[in-house]
C-alpha cells in the first residue's frame, strides 16, 4: 500500500504541474480554437487520468467548477483555485494563488525571449 500512495502522489505532483505550467504559457487573448482545445483538454484529463478514484471526483469538480479558457489569467487562476479543492478535500494546506504565473514560467517563451 506504501508503495501505491507514493506512486499516486509521484503522479499527482508531475500533472498538476503540467497543468499550471500549461495555464501559465496559455494565449493572453486566445481564439475560440485555443478556448475550445484547453477546454477538452480538461474534459478529456477527468475522463482518462490513471487514478480513477481521482479521476472521478475530478469530474464532479469540472461540472462545479467548468474549466475558465477566457484567457491566461483565468485560466492560471481557476486551475489553482481547483488544485486548492483537491488539497482541500485532501486536508492538504490551501496554496495562494497570487504569484501562480511566476512560480509556473516554464522557461520556453518564444516570443521576444533569445535563449542565451
Ligand atoms: P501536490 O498537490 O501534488 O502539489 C504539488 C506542488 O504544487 C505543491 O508542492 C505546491 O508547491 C504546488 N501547489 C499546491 N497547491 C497548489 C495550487 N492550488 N495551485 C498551484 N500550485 C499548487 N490524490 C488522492 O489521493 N486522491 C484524489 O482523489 C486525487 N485526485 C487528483 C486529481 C487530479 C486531477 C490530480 C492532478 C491529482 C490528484 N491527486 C489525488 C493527487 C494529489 O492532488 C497530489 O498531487 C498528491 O497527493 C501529492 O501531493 P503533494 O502534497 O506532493 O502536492
Amino acid at each position: 500500500k506504501m508503495g501505491n500512495a507514493t506512486q499516486k502522489a509521484e503522479l499527482g505532483r508531475s500533472t498538476w504541474k503540467l497543468l499550471h505550467t500549461m495555464a501559465a504559457q496559455y494565449p493572453e487573448k486566445p481564439s475560440s480554437e485555443e478556448r475550445k482545445a484547453l477546454y477538452q483538454f480538461f474534459k478529456l484529463l477527468s475522463r482518462l487520468y490513471p487514478c480513477g478514484e481521482c479521476a472521478a471526483h475530478f469530474q464532479l469538480l469540472l461540472k462545479q467548477y467548468p474549466p475558465q479558457t477566457s484567457s491566461r489569467v483565468a485560466a492560471s487562476q481557476w486551475a489553482c483555485a481547483i488544485h486548492n479543492k483537491v488539497n482541500e478535500r485532501l486536508g492538504k494546506e490551501i496554496f495562494d494563488c497570487s504569484n501562480i504565473e511566476e512560480k509556473y514560467n516554464c522557461g520556453c517563451d518564444e516570443e521576444g525571449e533569445k535563449e542565451s
